[in-house]
């Protein structure tokens, strides 16, 4: 391997993209337990999938075999108007930080949707299309998602309906706009369109909703719709699939400078980044090839991995969906109106859950204001306005730093930086007038919305 100087930012060539996704659970010695019809307690089948996804997606969902899954041709084509994204060396923050730790960050937030979430997007499309399916429904919280599906239907020419959570479509008029250009019909949730959102809007009048909600509404809409599907950004094992390109690239980006990261740091909504971010180094550390420390960071305010319990639960607060093994803080956990809207679920991803439970990987959580005190100075140190979720990871990539200065040690610390913060400028308003709060719900609390769990168990 050749030392040459690192650049500030690695960009590797469109010949040297991925044709592959890595598929973790492979890799796996333990997969982890299998999604769960709710009402006859069975493993959940591919017929009983393909009802709300489309074939392919749920052939991937249910494979925990093939190390590697081909990348349709139509879907690099696709990834080409986006991709490679770049790693950067985060030489100018090395340097405010006094740290003699290197850091790095793989930027996913170089495209319109301003996020990773096109690497799904585009590939459940494609997908959708190809099976001769007509339109697709979906929630969005922040946004990001409802934009990357919105722009990857217009694409391939699909029809797209939005249940956007209320208090985002009121935060951010301005994404409903970019999803509507791309021809996507946006309906803010709780919505009256839906039997679930009449439920939900009955049971809690005045509700901002949430990400469950939405995905009820959507997945109702799927069902009841002829050539219809439902697409999810974020959770299942086929986006975390989809998302290893991320990985995929970074790996690839510093083996070209024999740079091997000792700790990978990533924000965990749903999970999906950061399972794409971690692939192929966690793939290493399962076969036993290579050791590495992987962090997901989570915002107090919704902390499912640091605070919630290891249990079967639904996916929606609707309960239309089938159960997953995760750590959820209970479907019916309604986080308060934190401004990392992608981070407010109440689960995580199967894969991270099971990963996290065998130690293979840490969680930590942080609250609003010193997630957004990291986000400025990132952006004043390296340029990029970043997304709230996103500096999440920068916090936690910012503290390792910091310690590596007290300690002396030369760590290297790779973290995802999964999207910019432009339409998150409500949120920056408050942080700026000083009026950002933390909250962080109480034991009593978690422990009101996990009851009725043990019910749900196998
Ligand atoms: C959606 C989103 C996230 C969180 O989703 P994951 O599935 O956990 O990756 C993080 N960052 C941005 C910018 C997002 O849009």
């Amino acid at each position: 391997m050749t030392k040459r100087p690192i650049p500030y930012k690695i960009y590797l060539s469109e010949d040297e993209m991925p044709r592959q996704w890595y598929n973790v659970r492979a890799d796996m010695p333990e997969k982890h337990p299998p999604m769960l019809n709710p009402v006859t307690k069975k493993p959940a089948t591919k017929e009983e999938l393909e009802q709300v996804f489309c074939k392919a997606v749920a052939e991937q969902e249910l494979n925990d075999t093939d190390r590697y899954i081909p990348i349709p041709d139509d879907i690099i084509a696709f990834y080409k108007m986006y991709r490679p994204s770049p790693m950067v060396r985060a030489y100018c923050l090395e340097k405010a930080l006094g740290t003699p730790a290197e850091i790095y960050y793989k930027f996913e937030g170089n495209n319109t949707s301003g996020s990773h979430k096109l690497n799904s997007a585009a590939a459940q499309a494609y997908y959708a299309k190809q099976e001769g399916l007509t339109s697709l429904t979906t929630e969005t919280g922040a946004g990001q998602w409802g934009t990357a599906l919105s722009m990857a239907c217009a694409f391939y020419g699909l029809n797209l309906t939005v249940y956007m959570v209320k208090v985002s479509a009121e935060q951010k008029p301005h994404r409903r706009e970019v999803m509507r250009t791309y021809g996507a019909k946006v309906i803010p949730s709780p919505s009256d369109t839906t039997e679930t959102g009449r439920k939900i809007l009955a049971a809690h009048p005045g509700t901002g909703g949430s990400l469950g909600c939405a995905i009820s509404e959507a997945v109702e809409v799927a069902l009841k719709t002829p050539n219809c599907r439902y697409g999810l950004g974020s959770v299942l094992d086929h986006v975390a699939l989809h998302q290893s390109v991320i990985g995929m690239e970074s790996k690839m980006a510093l083996d070209k400078y024999g740079v091997k990261p000792d700790i990978i740091i990533g924000c965990a909504g749903g999970g999906s980044n950061l399972a794409g971010l971690i692939a192929p180094f966690m793939g290493e550390k399962l076969r036993g090839e290579n050791d590495y420390r992987f962090i997901a960071v989570e915002p107090a305010s919704c902390p499912s991995l640091t605070r919630g319990s290891y249990m079967y639960d639904f996916g929606d607060t609707g309960h239309i969906t089938p159960l997953m093994k995760m750590y959820t803080l209970g479907s019916e956990f309604m986080p308060s109106p934190n401004h990392a809207g992608g981070l407010r679920y109440h689960g995580m991803s199967a894969i991270l859950s099971k990963l996290y439970d065998d130690k293979y990987l840490e969680a930590v959580s942080v609250e609003q204001t010193s997630v957004f005190e990291a986000a400025e100075q990132f952006a004043r140190t390296e340029g990029i306005l970043p997304a709230p979720e996103s500096s999440h990871a920068i916090r936690v990539a910012i503290d390792e730093a910091l310690k590596c200065k007290d300690t002396g040690e030369k760590k290297v610390i790779l973290f995802g930086l999964t999207g910019t913060g432009y339409f998150d400028l409500t949120a920056y308003k408050k942080y700026n007038d000083g009026e950002m709060s933390d909250y962080i719900p109480t034991d009593e609390e978690i422990a009101a919305s996990l009851q009725g769990l043990q019910q749900l168990q196998p």
